[in-house]
Formats: C-alpha cells, structure tokens, sequence
C-alpha cells in the first residue's frame, strides 16, 4: 500500500480520503479547515500541518479543492518544491481547461507527471466510492492514476492529453443543465395539455425524449426514483455548483470559438434562478420559477 498525500477534505475530498485510507493506503491529509482535518482523522487518515508537509514522501498526491486559482496556488506554493520527483500528481477539482493546462506543464517543466481527473458523481458518490473519474494526460499518467483513482471511484475513463478531463466535464455539465431545462419544459407543457405527468414520464422515458435528467433525476416530485423533486429540491446538485460548471463551460467555448447557444442559455435560466434566492437549491427545482412558483 502507498504513501498517498489528499489536499482539500471538504464534502467530495472528505469522503474520498476515507475510501483511500480504507483500502489500506497511508493518507497524509491537509484542509485550511480544522473541522475537515479532525473529521478526515476520524476516518483513519493522518492529519498534517500543512500541503508541504503531507506530500513529502507521497507517492501520490490528490488535490481537491474548489477552483483553478486554489489548484494552482497548492501546487506553486506547495507541490512543485517538496514531492519527490516519481509521485504521480493528479487533480480531482473542477476548473477551468486552461489552468489544467497550465499546471501540467509547469509540473512536466519540473519533471513531473501531472492529470487533470474531475469528477462526476456528487457527495453520495464521493461517500460511496462510486464516482466517475475522467481524465486527461499522457497515457503512462494515467496509468499511474488509475490504481488510486480506482478505489474511490466505479469508472475510470483517459479522455485525452493534459486538460481533456475538464473539456469532458465541462461538456458534460453544460449537456446536462440543457437536458434539465428541456425536462422540465416539457414536463410543464405536458401538464398543461392535459396529460399525467407519470404517464408522460413512463411514454419519454422509453422513448426519443430519454435522458439522465428525465429517468434518474426527474424535476417532478413522486415521479420516476427518489430524487431532490421528493425532498423539496434540498441537494443533491446544488444551483450555485451548476452555475459554476456552466460558467467554466461558456469560457471553454469562448476560448475554442465554439457556438453553444443551449449551454448559454442554460447559464441566463440558471443565473435567474440563484439571483432569486435559490442557489442552495437542487438545480432541478428550477421547474418551479419555469412554472411561474418562483
Ligand atoms: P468544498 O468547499 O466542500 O471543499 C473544498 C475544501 O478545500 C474545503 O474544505 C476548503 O477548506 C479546502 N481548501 C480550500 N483551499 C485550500 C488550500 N489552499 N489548502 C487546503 N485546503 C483548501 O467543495 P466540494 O463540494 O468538496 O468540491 C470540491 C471540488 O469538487 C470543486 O471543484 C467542485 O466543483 C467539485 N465537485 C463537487 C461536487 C459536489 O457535488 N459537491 C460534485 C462534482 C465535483
């Protein structure tokens, strides 16, 4: 078993850093925040003073932390300077392509091997081990990530060079806050020519219309499994984190010149739904403000 050092123990890293130290490994574990750090010591993980101290020795080291400009700050200020040169370094948050970028070189520069490995799968999934990782580096980088990646996660997957595991997520995320939308539109027109909305759902979800967003998540309450719609949309997949990735989506675009007028106006419906209070909501309580209940 490794010597593997995890950054950033908030609601994904937390329960991350448990599964590692469950399937045996030795988890040097730092968060700025001491409650992280005491609940990651419940869960057998070896609390440290700081980043530089807990990859020290690591023969991996995990970050999961909020946005690219913490990324890029841990491993600068951090990484770059106090893990030995045959870690594997490998990136779990979510943030832009660029930054991605940006720190893969700055880490081969060094001599180092660094992916981008963002997740899809939420708290539950985090808790679980049962995330979907995608990935993006060389092949040996990912080969070198997948031992560790695989104990907290269901799926694996190398989606390409340095970045391409955020271009993944952010296509991803994008797709799915339009097929939301578009769930709940229809679910309302449905409503209002009359027809029952399980009938509707039993008809699209084996039909044309099917998505994640309609048969594992539907926005209707007591319609399809269990989901946020039947715990007055408390999360879930919070709006405010919808809007995050659809904001890293729009910027990816605008970078590769790419046309996405479904993801942007996913973004536009998103941003009215938080202005109105509601970021902390499941985002597909957004039916209620395109139903006028908003
Ligand atoms: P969170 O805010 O709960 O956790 C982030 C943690 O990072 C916090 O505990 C914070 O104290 C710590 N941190 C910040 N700066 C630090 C630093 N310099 N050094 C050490 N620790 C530092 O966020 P989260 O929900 O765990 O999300 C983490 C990442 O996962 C984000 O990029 C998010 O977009 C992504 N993500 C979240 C979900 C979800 O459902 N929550 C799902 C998929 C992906």
């Amino acid at each position: 078993m490794a010597r593997v050092a995890f950054i950033g123990l908030g609601n994904m890293g937390g329960g991350m850093a448990a599964n590692l130290a469950k399937a045996g490994h030795d988890v040097h574990a730092f968060d700025l925040s001491q409650d992280a750090l005491a609940a990651a010591k419940k869960a057998g993980c070896l609390p440290c003073d700081s980043a530089a101290e807990a990859v020290k020795g690591a023969e991996a080291v995990i970050t999961m932390l909020p946005a690219g400009k913490h990324v890029e700050a841990v491993y600068t200020d951090s990484v770059f300077d106090n893990v030995d040169g045959g870690a594997i370094l490998i990136d779990c948050s979510t943030i832009d392509v660029e930054t991605a970028r940006r720190v893969s070189d700055a880490a081969s520069a060094k001599g180092l091997t660094a992916v981008d490995a963002p997740v899809s799968g939420g708290i539950a999934a985090a808790n679980a081990g049962s995330l979907t990782f995608m990935v993006g580096g060389s092949k040996a980088g990912f080969e070198r990530a997948e031992p560790f990646l695989s104990k907290m996660g269901k799926a694996v997957i190398h989606a390409g060079g340095a970045g391409a595991g955020q271009a993944a997520k952010a296509c991803n995320n994008m797709l799915l806050g339009a097929t939301m939308v578009a769930t709940c539109e229809a679910f309302l027109l449905a409503k209002k020519l009359g027809l029952d909305p399980q009938k509707f759902f039993d008809i699209a979800s084996v039909s044309s219309g099917q998505s994640w967003s309609m048969t594992s998540y539907c926005p209707v309450p007591g319609v399809g499994p269990e989901t946020p719609a039947d715990r007055d949309y408390a999360p879930g997949f919070a709006t405010a984190l919808m809007l995050k990735d659809l904001g890293l989506a729009m910027a990816a675009a605008e970078n590769a010149g790419a046309q996405v007028p479904m993801g942007a106006r996913a973004q536009e419906l998103y941003e009215q739904f938080a202005e109105a209070g509601n970021g902390g909501k499941d985002f597909s309580g957004i039916i209620k403000m395109l139903d006028g209940k908003e």
